[in-house]
């Protein structure tokens, strides 16, 4: 379910009024205790501070976050002035109390301009562009490459002879990317125009005869994010192309939030919504291990002070666990906690995020912090060249997609996949235009595929495809359309033109729970495939 900014902006507004209504409930009762804290006798007195100063604490850290800022500020000098007699153990003379008491009272009385400023300054997560990809270019026999590249892949593609048709076009609907030749007149001017008629930078890519400075430097001052020499080499250019459109279409990072004030938390989470992230506020410590589990999170948000268990106590107990090492755990600290405290919080955590905090702040710094942990884990589970899972991941996604089938007895395909005659490639093109042929099956293959299947790099040329809820049947008609459509990809090197095939056997995981013996079935499978010919797709003997 998604959720417009609009509607968001209402829940943010509407958190802010239900916290209104709870300072005024609560800021009484802190006066109260305030008031009664000189005439609290002495074996109490420490007591009553605590319980006085922790109040002030929580309201430093919120109140900020919904606008009211003064009153934050104020609720902190309290608390520093309590902790002070707390931690010197000198009881206040009369003249620091009414003091203190004044700032007390000053923060109850809700200052008018705070109340007034119901502005909040989260950023609005932009319109997803649509995925389409525009293609200029003048040169023909250029335009024709390219195009039978975007079609074999499957982009959805427009293309126009000059800068006034994609111009119009652009206007009409923007698209996810624009490629364009470099080379036609005034190719650069046209582009900057175009640049400057966009709210943000266009993803362009650009294709030119020239590699010397200037014409990169050209280039980057028109907001292109790729520069491709000629001869085009379109396996380059469609990793541009589907790098782009993987920035465009990622997952959203998410978030797990842990902090005993609801209140808070949904501001929080509203603002983290806001701008795109998906967020899971868990409201019972005890339940960590299930929410984990199910949600996934890219990064954890903690709370530092919580009744039931603190932030840090939290932390470790997450870290207890091997398969969470990976998920940065970033406290929410304020700023009041003393360096020793946060030296021992950073024992079990990675990071702070300094409370009371802006909108945008928080959201930038949660942004910042999940998309590097999102990069970090996909290095150490995906292969270099093709970015597909490496092969022990993809046996360990194997496992589990079939402890899953086999709760809800959905049918799983497996194919093992191998490159023919690959030892030819590099014998007669080198091993570069060699890797080069496998990373553009790799992504044929990502592209041609659904969201949740699973593709991993199993051996050199050799590739190990789950597709959940995917009969033999099905599995068969999808891999031999991909088979087709690999068999018609030219490549190009040395200014020769060359085809190249795969085999493929394919085995369905019905009846057995070892993923060795499925592997094997489908390795046998394509065995009988290159033995009868090669170029072709086989399905298993036992599932027929
Ligand atoms: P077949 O049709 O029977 O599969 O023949 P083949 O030549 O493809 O099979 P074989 O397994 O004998 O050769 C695979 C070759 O792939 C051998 C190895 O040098 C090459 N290779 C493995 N990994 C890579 C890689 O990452 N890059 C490149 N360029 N070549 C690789
Ligand atoms: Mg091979
Ligand atoms: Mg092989």
């Amino acid at each position: 379910m998604t959720i417009s900014p609009a509607d968001l902006q209402q829940q943010l507004d509407t958190l802010r009024l239900a916290y209104l209504e709870r300072l005024q409930q609560d800021l009484p009762l802190l006066l109260q205790l305030a008031q009664a804290l000189p005439d609290t006798p002495a074996d109490s007195w420490q007591h009553q501070a605590t319980e006085l100063a922790t109040k002030l604490h929580t309201l430093a850290g919120s109140a900020g976050t919904f606008g009211f800022a003064r009153l934050g500020e104020n609720a902190k000098l309290a608390e520093q002035q309590l902790k002070q007699w707390l931690d010197t153990d000198a009881k206040p003379d009369a003249d620091s109390y009414s003091s203190f008491i004044a700032t007390i009272t000053r923060l109850t009385r809700l200052d008018e301009t705070d109340t007034a400023a119901a502005v909040s300054d989260a950023a609005i997560a932009p319109e997803p562009a649509a995925a389409i990809i525009y293609l200029c270019c003048a040169d023909k026999a250029l335009q024709e490459q390219i195009s039978v590249m975007l079609d074999i892949f499957g982009y959805a593609n427009r293309q126009f002879a000059d800068f006034n048709a994609l111009r119009a076009a652009i206007v009409l609907q923007r698209p996810a990317v624009v490629i364009a030749d470099a080379d036609q007149p005034d190719a650069l001017a046209q582009l900057k125009i175009i640049q400057s008629e966009q709210a943000t930078i266009l993803p362009l890519l650009l294709v030119g005869a020239n590699t010397d400075f200037n014409s990169y430097l050209n280039a980057v001052r028109i907001g292109a994010i790729g520069y491709y020499s000629r001869p085009l080499n379109t396996t380059e250019l469609e990793a541009g192309v589907r790098k782009q459109l993987s920035v465009a279409e990622r997952e959203p990072f998410r978030v797990m939030l842990v902090d005993d004030d609801q209140m808070l938390a949904q501001h929080y989470a509203l603002v983290l919504q806001q701008g795109g992230l998906m967020v899971e506020i868990l409201p019972q410590p005890a339940h960590i291990f299930d929410a984990l589990n199910r949600f996934h999170p890219d990064v954890i948000l903690l709370d530092v002070n919580m009744p039931f268990c603190t932030g840090p106590e939290l932390a470790q107990l997450v870290r207890l666990q091997q398969s969470w090492l990976g998920v940065p755990i970033i406290y929410l600290s304020s700023e009041t906690d003393s360096e020793q405290q946060l030296a021992a919080l950073i024992k079990a955590g990675d990071d702070f995020i300094t409370k009371p905090i802006s909108d945008t702040a928080l959201l930038v710094a949660v942004f910042a912090r999940a998309q590097r942990a999102r990069q970090l884990a996909e290095i150490m589970t995906r292969d270099s060249l093709t970015g597909l899972l490496q092969h022990a991941h993809i046996k360990e996604r194997l496992v589990l997609e079939m402890l899953r089938a086999g709760r809800s007895a959905q049918p799983v395909s497996v194919v093992m996949l191998d490159i023919d005659h690959f030892k030819k490639v590099n014998d007669n093109y080198g091993h570069l235009v060699g890797d080069q042929v496998i990373a553009s099956l790799a992504n044929l293959l990502k592209q041609q595929l659904r969201k949740t299947d699973l593709v991993g790099r199993y051996g050199g040329e050799e590739f190990l495809l789950v597709l959940p809820d995917c009969t033999l049947q099905r599995a068969f008609e999808v891999i031999e359309q991909i088979r087709e459509l690999f068999a018609g990809l030219p490549f190009i090197a040395n200014e020769q033109r060359f085809f190249c095939s795969f085999s493929a056997g394919i085995s369905a995981i019905t009846g057995c729970n070892n993923a060795d013996v499925v592997i094997e079935k489908a390795d046998q499978a394509l065995y009988k495939a290159k033995t009868s010919g090669r170029n072709r797709v086989t399905l298993a003997p036992s599932a027929l």
